[in-house]
Order: C-alpha cells, then sequence, then structure tokens
C-alpha cells in the first residue's frame, strides 16, 4: 500500500456549544423550548448566539488565540416541505411535495407560452 499520512497541517481547536436542554443534571430535548413551524429555526438561533458568546469569551480569556469563528453546517431543502434538496436543479427538487410539483408544473406552463426563453420582457 503506497498511500500514506501526510504533515499534519492547520490546525484547530473544535469547541462544541452545551446543548440547550442540557442543565447539567437534567437534559431535555431542544424542542422542549420552541414549538410550531419557525422551531428549528429558532433553535438554530439560539445555538448561533450561543456560539458568538462563547468565540467572544475564548477571544476575551484564552492565551494564544488567532482568530475565532462560528461555523455550522446548512444542508439545502425545499422550500415547501423542508425535504432534502436531492437534485441539481436549483428549481425543482423531482417533485418531493405537492407544492414542488405546482411550482414545477407552472414554470412549465410559462416556458410553452414564451418559447423564445421568457426573460419576462
Ligand atoms: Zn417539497
Amino acid at each position: 500500500m503506497g498511500k500514506a499520512l501526510g504533515p499534519r497541517t492547520n490546525f484547530r481547536v473544535v469547541i462544541e456549544p452545551r446543548r440547550l436542554g442540557n442543565f447539567g443534571s437534567i437534559s431535555v430535548s431542544d424542542s422542549f423550548f420552541y414549538r410550531g413551524p419557525l422551531a428549528d429555526e429558532r433553535i438554530a438561533q439560539e445555538y448561533d448566539d450561543r456560539c458568538r458568546e462563547i468565540a467572544e469569551q475564548v477571544r476575551r480569556h484564552v492565551d494564544n488565540v488567532s482568530h475565532t469563528s462560528v461555523e455550522f453546517d446548512q444542508e439545502p431543502v425545499c422550500q415547501h416541505c423542508g425535504s432534502t434538496w436531492t437534485e441539481s436543479s436549483d428549481d425543482y427538487n423531482g417533485g418531493c411535495c405537492a407544492a414542488d410539483e405546482d411550482a414545477q408544473l407552472a414554470r412549465e406552463a410559462l416556458t410553452t407560452q414564451h418559447p423564445e426563453g421568457g426573460d419576462g420582457q
């Protein structure tokens, strides 16, 4: 086998925030705090705020720190139903829900009416 690990580079310290529902001896699900259609966004905002506060405290109190940043993962989803985006198109997710399918049919109808490209002029 010719493949080996090269030199270790790009060192960084990873700090993960305490879960919202973790109170030490008592722990509840994050969904305990927010309900409804905006729950995921509110929970994400709480984590964002918590992480920025941690980063600020690290900058003030920890030696030999050059830079702190808050990073997160964000996967594309359907704006209508929240399903994982599986298609290469930016407009059509393969009909993951009725709204996605309806929007695609509307776009196809527009293209049929304006076969020159339909740039709205
Ligand atoms: Zn959908």
